[in-house]
């Protein structure tokens, strides 16, 4: 009988330490301990100096890309289920014509960047997937190809944190943007460079731009963001410019990334060589409107993305980009 009971405790014994070391080789057990954090005090002035953040930059040998082409792209949406995160992270180019809005769903955050103009789809497409709380919105900049679809949003998604440039703009997008942060009570803070938000274990999100506002123009102002799941990293630059850009590197940062979302919707006025070169991007999102009245992107933009070998994703061609990563492989899916 003893026998017996030792024979079957060696047995149960053996399945549990199986079955901690299969979590443990697939990384779930850590995300279970650890999952779920709060946003922790932002940290300051990380990453600056250049001796501070070496450039990685991304090596072609541990990230093999699936990358299907345009017509057996599938255009199926994550399933809307909110009480199980996929353990991958998911960046989502929402296509709302003229204008930028991005959705972030990490393995425990909902964040989104931006919702285009104020008529946008970037509400009913959140609705969707299902989404009725952001853990994180960031309004890159005042102009309402970007805040205006906030609106909506603010109005009716539970909104945890807000983060802006903290610009003033006259515009009545604004005001009523401004108003409802106030009203919703929604934690509000302005964002300066240097800030590094751990979102959990696996995952930052870096703010790399503004260092400071006085005297700039809106476009300027531009938020910029560095997202890292892994080996994997994305960077957001709304409508930062050339000048921006270069005061980004003149700051120091690791801008190295896997995909870049273009500047500006791909205008002429931004992805400088220089920026283009250290941010080294396999591939590059550009967020704009069918045959808008500003040309974007413009031809210059596509040339240069072009004679670096680097596929480029529009939103005016392809509709909603959807960007899924494991932290070590990406697939691109596209809405067309
Ligand atoms: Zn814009």
């Amino acid at each position: 009988m003893k026998e017996r009971i030792n024979a079957k405790s060696i047995i149960v014994l053996a399945i549990a330490l199986l079955t901690v070391v299969y979590f443990w080789l697939s990384g779930d057990l850590e995300s279970r301990v650890l999952g779920g954090d709060l946003f922790p005090e932002p940290t300051e002035n990380i990453g600056q100096g250049p001796s501070a953040q070496p450039t990685e930059k991304p090596s072609s040998s541990d990230k093999v890309t699936e990358k299907p082409s345009p017509s057996e792209q599938p255009t199926e949406k994550p399933s809307p289920n909110p009480t199980t995160r996929p353990r991958t992270l998911e960046v989502h180019f929402i296509d709302v014509g003229n204008g930028d809005s991005i959705f972030i769903r990490t393995p425990s955050k909902d964040i989104l960047i931006d919702g285009g103009e104020r008529n946008s789809k970037a509400f009913d497409y959140l609705i969707s997937l299902g989404i009725d709380e952001l853990d994180l919105v960031i309004g890159t900049h005042p102009h309402s190809d970007h805040i205006g679809g906030l609106v909506k949003v603010l109005e009716n998604i539970r909104v945890k944190q807000l983060m802006d440039p903290g610009v003033v703009h006259t515009s009545k997008t604004y005001e009523d943007y401004l108003t409802l942060i106030y009203e919703k009570d929604i934690l509000y803070t302005n964002v300066k460079a240097g800030v590094k938000l751990s979102l959990d274990n696996e995952t930052s999100l870096e703010i790399l731009h503004p260092t400071h506002i006085e005297g700039k123009d809106l476009n300027n102002v531009s938020v910029v963001t560095r997202l890292v799941y892994n080996k994997i990293s994305f960077l957001f630059t709304a409508d930062a410019e050339i000048v921006s850009e270069q005061e980004i590197l003149a700051q120091g940062y690791n801008v190295a990334s896997t995909i870049l979302k273009a500047g500006h919707h791909g205008s002429s006025t931004s992805t400088g060589d220089d920026f283009l070169k250290a941010v080294n991007p396999k591939v590059v999102v550009i967020s704009c409107g069918q045959d808008n009245s500003y040309g974007h992107p413009h031809q210059e933009t596509l040339d240069k993305l072009e004679a670096l070998d680097i596929d480029v994703y529009r939103t005016d061609e392809l509709g909603s980009i959807i960007i899924e990563t494991d932290g070590k492989n990406y697939i691109v899916k596209t809405e067309r």
